[in-house]
């Protein structure tokens, strides 16, 4: 699985092309800003949204993309938290290495409580989404 993720997001105020954009991403003539995206060419107008991905791509939003998508409590905000919780939960899961035991799940009464090893969260997080 690909960690492609947008680590630059800029709302394109018309005039200013933010610093992360590299000088072989974009011309500005006339007041015409053009962005060379893996789809070819966009020409942004004032109000869109210039996103700059991990791997040094540079992608173009409308207003209402960027504010539903690429917006902090946009559906990539929402994502990244999940993502983050998922892993914090996966770190208060883990497995000890000298019991085999989910050291979370058997920690209450250790070492008369014991449970193995992926405990039911971790098979919960690992199971395939159901539609
Ligand atoms: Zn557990």
């Amino acid at each position: 699985m690909t960690d492609l993720r947008p680590v630059h997001k800029h709302v394109w105020d018309g005039g200013t092309v933010p610093a992360w954009l590299d000088l072989h991403q974009y011309w500005f003539d006339n007041n015409q800003l053009t962005v060379a995206t893996p789809d070819g060419h966009a020409h942004p107008q004032p109000g869109w949204w210039l996103i700059g991905w991990t791997d040094g791509t540079v992608t173009v939003a409308s207003p209402w993309t960027g504010a539903h998508v690429y917006a902090d409590d946009g559906i990539t905000g929402r994502l990244m938290r999940a993502e983050a919780a998922i892993a914090h939960t996966r770190t208060l899961h883990r497995r000890n290495e000298h019991t085999g035991d989910c050291e979370h799940c058997s920690a209450g009464d250790y070492p008369d409580y014991s449970v193995p090893h992926p405990c039911p969260t971790i098979r919960a997080l690992d199971e395939e989404p159901t539609p």
